[in-house]
């Protein structure tokens, strides 16, 4: 399990249940092949049990076999608790490496990330199923990190790929074992999948009791389209309704960090991604629990331009939109081709690799600074520029949005 080879044809015995993708000289001539085969390496990725891939290139076989299952909690824990120094590699000495100030005093809860971003290589890395470490595992590493000598008793992150997906899986595991779905809560939440914050909400209350902790920040992602879900289970809706507001109110560092990634309902589904007014309703919610709390915490939104599937316009109207919301964006990325992203093969091929539908992808400089310079709306030196854009483009209806009625 998890080896690729490469073999010749003339040792290779097939098996009827392996994946023939296009060869790799199709896919040369015909990109739309290239497309169809990332279908096959994604969804093969997400599986519980994946089939064996192969492919011709050349007269000899690429032969990727199937990852190994999710590691089972007791196998997590064993590599959790090894006794890792928690030092950067002895040749760093004496030099500042920014990313270990980030995660020295964070702690991983759990491996996996079923949102599935068109954009995000975790599934490749990690799967969509959630493997969570144990209440005990936790707790142990975060009494060592107390222990450390410059730690003045704020954790940064308690998380993992996303921050609220601790312990959740699906409420049937045979479903889940047959299920090939990239994401279990895009385009909506899986009615398998048990969205219950409470073991969460029994860590994050477990850690802030331990001596030495004064706060523990939540520094992942917070996937707020979980935290938006109405379940069938009233039970779990007022776990998410208390994870909310204790997230809110006592686990965030003055500012907390999500993803929204868009404004535009059809770039937005391509990420799959939740629709603009989850964001706008997490928002009213946030600010709600702000002012409650008294609290003068700030919301910090991600975007990407230039995603395939996304125009210009799209770009005019989210700078409309961010105007609107009165938001200065700052967390801001232009999109770059990552390796074994469906968005990527998107951009590379020209085609969604499940619809095969052409998308078009900003690639030149030109286009995507143009794409780019929406974000900053209210910069005065970016305002001439998107004035001409606007025009260029047959949108200069957005001018007076943005910039108020022109003399
Ligand atoms: S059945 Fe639902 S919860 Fe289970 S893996 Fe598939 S999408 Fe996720």
């Amino acid at each position: 399990p998890q080896t690729a080879y490469l073999c010749r044809e003339t040792d290779w015995v097939s098996d009827a249940e392996d994946i023939w993708l296009y060869s790799h000289e199709e896919c040369l001539a015909d990109k739309k092949k290239q497309a169809s085969n990332f279908r096959h390496i994604e969804e093969e990725s997400n599986k519980y049990a994946a089939a064996r891939i192969t492919q011709t290139v050349g007269n000899k076989i690429i032969v990727v076999n199937p990852p190994y299952p999710p590691m089972s909690q007791e196998e997590l824990d064993r590599s959790f608790d090894l006794p890792y120094t928690r030092l950067p590699h002895p040749k760093y000495k004496g030099k500042r490496i920014p990313a270990y100030d980030m995660i020295k005093f964070s702690i991983n809860i759990h491996r996996g990330c079923f949102g599935g971003c068109s954009f995000c290589t975790i599934s490749a890395h990690q799967g969509k199923f959630i493997v969570s470490r144990s209440k005990e595992s936790i707790l142990r590493e975060v009494r060592e990190v107390a222990q450390l000598p410059d730690f003045k008793g704020y954790l940064s992150d308690l998380g993992g790929p996303s921050a609220n997906m601790y312990r959740m899986k699906g409420k049937d595991e045979s479903v889940c074992r047959k299920c090939k779905r990239p994401s279990c809560i895009h385009p909506k939440v899986c009615p398998n999948l048990n969205t219950d914050h409470r073991p969460l909400l029994d860590i994050y209350r477990a850690v802030d009791t331990l001596p030495g902790i004064k706060k523990s920040f939540i520094g992942s992602g917070v996937r707020y389209d979980l935290l938006l879900h109405q379940s069938q289970d009233a039970a779990i809706n007022r776990s998410t309704a208390e994870y909310t507001h204790e997230l809110i109110a006592r686990h965030v560092s003055g500012r907390l960090k999500v993803a929204p990634e868009h404004t535009s309902s059809r770039v937005l589904s391509i990420m799959r991604k939740p629709s603009f007014e989850q964001f706008e309703t997490f928002k009213k919610i946030f600010d709600r629990i702000n002012r409650e709390e008294d609290l003068r915490q700030q919301l910090i939104p991600y975007f990407i331009s230039s995603h395939p599937g996304c125009k210009e316009e799209d770009m005019a109207e989210l700078a409309v939109i961010t105007k609107r919301l009165d938001f200065h964006l700052e967390q801001v990325q232009d999109f770059t081709p990552t390796p074994m992203t469906v968005a990527t093969e998107t951009w590379y091929t020209g085609f969604h690799p499940y619809t095969l539908e052409p998308i078009f992808s900003a690639k030149t400089q030109r286009e995507k600074l143009a794409q780019r310079q929406f974000f900053f709306w209210y910069k005065p030196e970016e305002r001439k520029n998107i004035i001409n854009e606007l025009r260029r483009i047959g949108r200069a209806d957005l001018i007076d949005k943005l910039y108020g009625k022109r003399k």
